[in-house]
């Protein structure tokens, strides 16, 4: 295959296990998000990508090439860390000339490159700039225009934009997927974020604890969360425990504090419901209704967030701003279909 293949990667500090059998691809020209929490090794996975790091089993490939025995410097790989340094004594011409100077490009094709680079990333006529006198944002460009310029065939960024305030971050991460497209760099990108991961990555991989938890499209993965871990890391919150068992009635069914809900034959015993916060509809006439007290009601720009209490179990909803809600303390029914709105996870994991 073309591209970068990892293939069951395990590594250890000491007793500490980082990564436990990671495997996934990136063709080129594919931006693939690493998405997980603190901890969960994806920094440690890009040290070992770049050679900076030896796996203790497993090996990555370049175009179907074991690169176990190529030094970091021969791989031609690109990274660029959250704690970035710009050259502080050199203005933003130098900066980025940087690797172009290092791989011995002549002055007129670094002049090119350079001006090119610093149009991409959107700060055309920089150049002569002092990059102490940049904002957050601005040196956050530079930077990645310094990653780019040498053109790597695999750019590896380490959560490049953690540092910065959250509106700052948006907008940073919708330019940067258009200038990883643009400039059709083969990419990983690596966050805690799943805002950050779904706007920027054609593809993410969800790792928990050295493992490998789900890899998909970022829809697929927003609407299919594969486990009880990934709902819950992306803020899917209504996760009900349940038991299924045959009902006296409708056949098998899952159930719960909140009610019974319909339950598919390959999964047996203790499970755990999730019940999608944007799957409620203000329809009497639909197949599933769930009663309850609506407690809480607020407004977050776009999209109402609505706690209501079932049974004493708060679950959070989320309507278009333009649904009116009744006032809070009234009881309210909503209306589910039960194939969108639930899914439903065997309690192992
Ligand atoms: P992430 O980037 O997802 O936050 P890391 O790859 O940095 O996670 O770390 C994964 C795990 O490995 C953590 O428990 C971390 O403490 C541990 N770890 C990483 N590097 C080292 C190291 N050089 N020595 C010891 N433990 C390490
Ligand atoms: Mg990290």
């Amino acid at each position: 295959m073309t591209g970068l293949n990892i293939q069951n990667i395990h590594k250890a500090f000491g007793d500490k296990i980082a990564l436990a059998g990671v495997s996934f691809q990136v063709a080129q020209r594919e931006i693939v998000a690493l998405l997980g929490p603190s901890g969960c090794g994806k920094s440690t996975l890009l040290a070992i990508i770049a050679g900076l790091e030896k796996p203790d089993q497993g090996d990555v490939e370049w175009d179907g090439t074991s690169l176990s025995h190529v030094p970091t410097h021969r791989r031609g790989f690109g990274l660029m860390f959250q704690d970035f340094a710009l050259f502080p004594h050199r203005n933003v011409f130098e900066n980025v000339a940087f690797g172009l100077r290092m791989a011995g490009l002549d002055e007129r094709r670094i002049r090119e490159r350079v001006q090119e680079t610093l149009e991409l990333v959107g700060l055309p006529g920089f150049g002569e700039r002092d990059v102490n006198t940049l904002s957050g944002g601005e040196a956050q460009r530079v930077a990645l225009a310094r990653s780019l310029a040498p053109q790597p065939r695999l750019l590896m960024l380490d959560e490049p934009l953690g540092s910065l305030d959250r509106g700052l971050r948006e907008r940073l991460a919708f330019d940067l997927r258009h200038i990883l497209r643009d400039s059709r760099q083969t990419a990983i990108y690596v966050t805690h974020d799943q805002e950050e991961a779904f706007v920027i990555a054609d593809r993410v991989v969800v790792m928990n604890a050295g493992q490998v938890e789900q890899i998909g499209a970022p829809q697929e993965i927003y609407r299919k969360p594969g486990s009880v871990f990934v709902a819950r890391f992306l803020g899917l919150d209504n996760l009900i425990p349940g038991v299924i068992a045959p009902n006296a009635t409708a056949g098998r069914a899952a159930h719960t504090a909140i009610g019974d809900f319909p339950a598919p034959d390959n999964i047996q015993g203790e499970v755990t419901i999730l019940l999608r916060p944007d799957a409620a509809r203000l329809d009497p006439n639909a197949p599933m209704q769930l009663q309850g007290v609506l407690e809480e009601v607020s407004f977050r720009g776009g999209v109402v967030q609505a706690t209501l209490a079932v049974n004493g179990v708060a679950l959070q909803f989320q309507f278009p701003a333009t649904v009116s809600l009744p006032e809070p303390g009234s009881r309210l029914s909503l209306g589910f279909e039960p194939a969108e709105a639930i899914q439903i996870f065997p309690r192992h994991n």
